[in-house]
């Protein structure tokens, strides 16, 4: 079967890197284009990733020798370039917003892990199993930009998968959720390379997360709204409260999460029966990086913890644990989901595949 061709801007940072690992022999996909910064630009892949290469496979040889594409010599994108995955940086959200309008409208989709769009109405912010219906904005967009082939879709923040997926699925189950309080215990890779600094992070907790407590928030009301006749319309029924921290653990957050439902309060075993039975449109698509079960529940005291627990299902399950009453709300739980695969690389590739097979991407 001939792949897609496509291309990564910010191939070399962390979620770059990821994106690399994770489409290595990916049946539909594949790496024809690397871009980065201008300080890459016109190395070889090799040379400019040097110490940035984290992964636990060798940078594979077909692109060791690649040369590195500055993401805004638009000129030199090649024809063959079908979309793109962007995990850029830059110092200003409206650069990065500039960019991939720039891509979109020359005919290229970009699915993007970056915040610029987040908050475009008419960009989708798709997590697969729980609003993979908002692709039919991509129309609108494309109708009120004037795009041909090309558009904008993201993924949302890199926690919120953790606890977002357990609450939608007692939502989806007819538990209609009131508030949340989550504290999410988020992991150093969550900041990219070089991130955090060591003498910040070892022996220590940063109470503090710049922009996440915000994200945490607000961005569950797209997720969980619906399409309207110019873009997404939120949803905003369930209260929020979020504080958000950096903790020393190279990948995986958690999120721990006391819930108030409106009025129906399911039973302890019914929760677990619906987290464990839950299964949305990428398992009945069977897409090649859908996991096979979106929530995983464990029953052990102990769990779930970031090293054990990060890379269940290929990374892409959130699993769950510790479901137990509260004294102030109705109960309270903790979940994790690998931040740079599911909450970043693996979900926006999750998304790419659900774009296919819906004949977005071609
Ligand atoms: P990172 O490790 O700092 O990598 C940043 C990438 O952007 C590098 O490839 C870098 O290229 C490129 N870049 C920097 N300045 C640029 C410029 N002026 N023009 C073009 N490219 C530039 O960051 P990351 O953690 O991979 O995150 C990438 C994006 O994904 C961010 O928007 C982040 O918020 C988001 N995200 C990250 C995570 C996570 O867990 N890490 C999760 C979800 C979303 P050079 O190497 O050439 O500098």
């Amino acid at each position: 079967m001939n792949r897609i061709k496509i291309g990564i801007l910010g191939a070399t940072g962390i979620v770059g890197t990821n994106y690399i690992k994770l489409l290595q022999e990916h049946p539909w996909f594949e790496i024809v284009d690397l871009a980065a910064s201008p300080r890459s630009a016109g190395k070889t892949y090799e040379e400019a990733v040097k110490v940035k290469w984290h992964m636990t496979i060798p940078i594979p040889e077909d692109l060791k020798n690649k040369i590195v594409r500055d993401v805004q010599d638009f000129n030199s994108i090649a024809s063959e370039l079908s979309f793109v995955f962007s995990a850029i940086n830059m110092p200003k959200k409206e650069q990065i917003k500039e960019v991939e309008f720039e891509y979109a409208k020359r005919g290229i989709p970009v699915i993007s892990n970056n915040s610029a769009h987040r908050w475009t109405p008419d960009v989708p912010m798709i997590i697969g199993e729980i609003n993979s219906e908002h692709v039919n904005v991509i129309p609108i967009q494309q109708k009120n930009r004037g795009y041909d082939k090309g558009f904008i879709a993201v993924k949302p923040n890199c926690s919120l998968q953790s606890y977002l997926t357990p609450i939608f699925a007692l939502e989806k189950a007819g538990y209609k959720v009131d508030k949340i309080i989550v504290t999410t215990l988020q992991a150093v890779s969550g900041a990219g390379y070089p991130g955090v600094s060591s003498l910040d992070m070892i022996d220590n907790i940063v109470p503090y997360v710049g922009g996440e407590e915000e994200k945490t928030e607000k961005e569950p009301s797209k997720i969980l709204g619906s399409v309207g006749e110019t873009g997404i319309v939120p949803d905003e029924s369930i209260q929020i409260s979020a504080t958000c921290t950096r903790v020393p653990v190279t990948d995986g957050h958690t999120a721990s999460v006391n819930v108030k439902f409106k009025d129906k309060i399911p039973s302890q075993e019914e929760i677990i029966k619906i987290w464990t039975e839950f299964k949305a449109e990428p398992q009945k698509l069977n897409l090649p990086y859908a996991p096979s079960q979106p929530i995983i529940y464990l029953d052990n005291i102990d769990r779930p913890q970031p090293r054990k627990d990060r890379d269940n299902d290929k990374g892409m399950a959130v699993t769950v644990g510790r479901l137990r009453k509260d004294n102030v709300f109705d109960y309270k739980f903790l979940s994790l989901s690998h931040n740079t695969i599911r909450g970043a690389a693996g979900g926006s590739l999750l998304t790419a595949e659900l774009l296919k097979a819906k004949g977005f991407l071609t």
